[in-house]
């Protein structure tokens, strides 16, 4: 899962720990110094897997069917990341929701896949909010397809 833009009050107002699609449809990989085994490394080694002399990828994402071996629970239903403060740079940068409060297409896509419904805009987006104020996310997770 990755990280919002926005931090969500509760879990269950996170609308990733309901989806987790990106964590079984992108090949994970990344620069290897981020893994634990490099001096400043924080990725755990031993959930990745080399690539090349400068990348590594989470185990579980680098053949046709994927599923990063750190997603723990049901795909479109409740997940969690079991290394989310550890999870590398990839899944740091891929937001769910865009800076002006519009979901991230490729999200909608993807959650489309397990029959969920899109992602609403925020009422932080322009179109709502013309003064700019930021305004609450949701309080509730979007309703089930
Ligand atoms: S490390 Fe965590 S957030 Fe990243 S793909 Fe794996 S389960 Fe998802
Ligand atoms: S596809 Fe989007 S909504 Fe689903 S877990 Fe990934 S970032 Fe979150």
């Amino acid at each position: 899962m990755s990280t919002p833009i926005l931090e969500f009050a509760t879990d269950a107002n996170n609308p990733c720990m309901h989806c987790g699609v990106c964590c079984t449809h992108f090949r994970i990989s990344f620069y290897w110094a981020e893994a634990d085994d490099a001096p400043s490394g924080w990725v755990p080694a031993s959930l990745t897997e080399p690539l090349n002399p400068w990348l590594r990828c989470m185990k579980g994402t680098n053949g046709k069917t994927r599923r990063c071996i750190a997603l723990t629970g049901t795909v479109g239903q409740a997940v969690r990341c079991a290394i989310y403060s550890q999870r590398p740079s990839p899944c740091r940068e891929f937001p769910v929701y865009l800076e002006d409060g519009r979901p991230n297409p490729k999200c909608n896509e993807l959650r489309a896949q397990v029959g969920l419904p899109p992602l609403p805009e925020l009422p932080i987006a322009p179109a709502n909010d013309p003064d700019g104020t930021p305004t609450e996310p949701p309080t509730e997770p979007p309703a089930a397809a």
